[in-house]
């Protein structure tokens, strides 16, 4: 059995006070069996991590650059995460790719990085609508599912599923194009690294996902949670979520 997880991903919104109010009225929440994991600026890190301190809410970065340190002016080291307490770290989300190119060489290195320094990763793959209308959605995953390959250790590996077209849109896939494209990365996750590999990953979709559309995406056999943007904003909405 895989436990469910929801990933909050908060992008470059709420600051120290609203992330501080969230998280106090996220804890009241109790969510059984389920693994809960909040992704707010860099900014509001290290304050998140104390106030979810023994409890079950997990904190992760949105970013992370692959050295330890050195001359990377704006840059967040995996040492500077570490040491705050972060545990979780989200890599190749589209937003990085497309509006800050990065591409699948970087994020190899990222990823490389982060599971070398013990973190549990959420490695974001996804075409777009331009891929998908060209028939493309196979080729563009298989190829960014390539930068895992090599890596010693799949256990802290988590993979989301975000169509870009889906993200930020309202326009979510029908949880049939989600769990076509899951169940391709699993069999991609075999061929990576190995059939219990495959069983255990948990893979999550992410793209428009709200408290109307969950259930039905989570019936699916290979959807194992959500990554959540927008709706994730308000406190309400990501909890009736993550109780799905
Ligand atoms: C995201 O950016 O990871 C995301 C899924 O955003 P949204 O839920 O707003 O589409």
């Amino acid at each position: 059995m895989r436990t469910k997880v929801f990933a909050a991903n908060w992008k470059m919104n709420k600051t120290r006070k609203e992330a501080k109010s969230f998280l106090e009225a996220l804890k009241k929440s109790k969510f059984e069996g389920r693994e809960i994991i909040v992704l707010p600026s860099f900014l509001s890190l290290a304050d998140a991590v104390k106030a979810c301190k023994d409890t079950q809410i997990r904190i992760g970065a949105q970013n992370m650059h692959f050295a330890d340190a050195g001359a990377f002016t704006g840059e967040v080291s995996p040492l500077m995460l570490k040491d705050i307490g972060v545990t979780h770290v989200l890599i190749g989300h589209s937003e990085r790719r497309h509006l800050f190119k990065e591409d699948n060489a970087l994020i190899q290195k990222k990823v490389a990085s982060a599971i070398s320094h013990g973190f549990h990763v959420i490695f974001c793959v996804g075409e777009t609508l331009d891929e998908r209308e060209q028939g493309k959605t196979r080729i563009v995953v298989r190829e960014q599912m390539e930068a895992l390959r090599g890596l010693k250790d799949a256990e802290q590996l988590m993979i989301a599923y975000e169509p870009v077209w889906a993200i930020g849109t309202g326009k979510t896939a029908t949880p049939e194009q989600a769990e076509e494209v899951h169940s391709y990365i699993r069999m991609l996750i075999a061929q990576l690294f190995s059939k219990s590999a495959a069983e255990h990953i948990r893979i999550l979709y992410g793209g428009s996902v709200t408290p109307e559309n969950i259930a039905g995406l989570l019936a699916k056999e290979s959807i194992d949670g959500a990554l959540v943007g927008g709706a994730s904003l308000d406190v309400k909405s990501f909890t009736k979520i993550a109780k799905a």
